[in-house]
């Protein structure tokens, strides 16, 4: 079995041979970017070359990038535990071309490094072009489709929307048609409905690989001018590529999700696989653990705002989880020591700061779980009333209490909604929460939150290396991971 690290070498090994220089990993907190709330692929850090704004000794790198998809635009918090494919933190693969190679060599590249070295069967295969956009005054992508014909039968070239197959930096700026790889893994993957096809939301038609061809300088007025030398951006999840190859039915299958697996099951006792709904809990304890470990590592602290309640979120939800599993002791941190020995070959630094990012998650349970015990007491006890009545929406005035006096957050009441089939009123919640923030904007005294944040300060100076806000190591040119 090829292990996804050796995927990660090779790829990086791949495109290095083809004269890309490798560049690190850069931190899930971007660097000069507070627009952007975490790096979300692998193009955030070579943004500024792309503009132009910023020339580097090379025209072409490759890059495996941690990235974190969890608040802001792209948002797959809720997807985590309910889709094979979809984490909060995971890494993306990616080769870039700065205004060198174009959608030739993008193509051949991808195709090759997929069919010639990991052997992916080519009949299984599909790629999408942009099919035009009317509105754009822009054409279909002929040429990227014709560079496709040359591998791919005509029917598995398939036209996509704008929404799909369009990237663009922002509303001007950079842009261009992309390309995406998509494999069919079969039907025992799919939705069942009739028209699953690629595209489709579920498992079947998984998504690989995005090309983005950067071709266009859009203008404030929307026209699309033809860069004078056109740009190439890609990339391709590490977990999705690894479980192809590996053969198994989910990311979560993988031989770096191994440990973290077998972990959670020491400490509940449930076995992975056995229940569909206590596998659910499992992922998501093991997809936000890896997102601790490593938000914590690149110095994000547990806030209420923020990256910091990003974090605060996602390590309250995995606790959730825990309890469903009937864990209701702090464990998450000991989830993380499992994140870091899986993952300490391509980052090193999770184990330098192990102590520290141990001690943080640990913090952070511990308050949490007794938020969580009183809250889940009072939230059965409404359920229970609601069962009694004939009725299946959980009142936006419990929702608000819970939050607003407890710190019970919103999302957890809405996940366990969703798990026993009610709605939440979340209408009558948030105008609950609008009158509230009008009071408070009368009554400020402060969030009372630079006394917390003083505790994690205070463990980080005690064990840890780590810097707390734009902590970014520098790029290692042609270092192998
Ligand atoms: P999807 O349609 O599956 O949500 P996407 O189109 O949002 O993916 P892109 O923005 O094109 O993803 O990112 C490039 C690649 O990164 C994807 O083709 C996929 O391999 C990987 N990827 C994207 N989102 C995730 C995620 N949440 N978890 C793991 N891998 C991801
Ligand atoms: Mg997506
Ligand atoms: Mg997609
Ligand atoms: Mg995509």
């Amino acid at each position: 079995m090829k292990k996804a690290g050796e995927i990660r070498s090779e790829f990086l090994q791949f495109f290095r041979d083809r004269g890309h220089t490798i560049v690190k990993s850069s931190s899930l907190i971007p660097r000069d970017d507070p627009t952007l709330l975490f790096t979300n692929a692998g193009m955030v850090q070579f943004k500024r070359c792309f503009l132009g704004e910023e020339k580097r000794p090379y025209v072409r790198a490759a890059s495996s990038q941690k990235c974190m998809r969890a608040g802001g635009k792209h948002n797959d918090l809720e997807n985590v535990g309910y889709t094979a494919r979809h984490h909060t933190f995971f890494e993306m693969l990616g080769n870039f071309s700065f205004g060198d190679y174009f959608k030739k060599e993008a193509i051949e590249f991808a195709w090759e490094f997929l069919v010639n070295y990991l052997k992916l069967p080519q009949d299984k295969l599909y790629a999408t072009v942009h099919e035009g956009d009317a509105g754009m005054n822009l054409g279909p992508d002929d040429e990227a489709r014709e560079l496709w014909a040359r591998y791919l039968p005509e029917d598995r070239i398939l036209a996509f929307p704008t929404k799909d197959n369009f990237w663009a930096m922002g509303d001007t700026g950079p842009c261009g048609p992309c390309s995406e790889i998509i494999i069919d893994q079969g039907p025992e993957f799919g939705c069942g409905s009739a028209d699953c096809k690629p595209g489709c939301d579920c498992d079947r038609y998984l998504e690989l690989w995005n090309l983005v061809f950067m071709q266009f300088d859009r203008k404030p007025d929307g026209t699309l001018v033809p860069l004078p030398r056109p740009s190439i951006d890609t990339g391709m999840g590490l977990e999705r590529i690894a479980a192809v190859v590996q053969g198994v039915p989910s990311n979560y299958d993988i031989d770096l999700f191994k440990p973290i697996m077998e972990k959670i099951e020491e400490l509940s006792g449930h076995r992975y696989g056995a229940d569909k709904t206590k596998d659910v809990s499992i992922k998501v304890i093991a997809d936000h653990s890896r997102a601790a470990a490593f938000l914590v590592g690149d110095g994000v602290l547990p806030s209420n705002e923020g990256r910091g309640y990003v974090l605060r979120r996602v390590i309250r939800r995995a606790l959730r989880h825990g309890r469903f599993l009937g864990l209701d002791r702090p464990f998450l941190h000991e989830v993380a020591l499992a994140v870091m020995e899986s993952m300490k070959d391509a980052y090193p630094e999770l184990i330098e700061n192990r102590r520290y990012i141990t001690e943080v998650i640990k913090y952070e349970e511990e308050r949490f779980n007794e938020t969580l015990d009183f809250g889940l007491r009072l939230l059965n006890q409404e359920i229970e009333r609601l069962k009694d009545t004939g009725q299946s929406t959980i009142p936006g005035e419990l929702v608000f209490k819970l939050y607003d006096t407890y710190g019970f957050p919103t999302d957890i009441v809405t996940d366990m909604a969703r798990s026993i089939g009610f709605s939440v009123d979340l209408e009558g919640y948030e105008s609950l929460m609008k009158e509230q923030r009008e009071r408070s904007r009368l009554h400020w005294k402060g969030s009372g939150e630079a006394a917390v944040e003083g505790v994690y300060k205070e463990i980080g100076r005690e064990v840890a290396t780590v810097e707390f806000v734009g902590y970014e190591t520098l790029e290692t040119e042609g270092r192998i991971l």
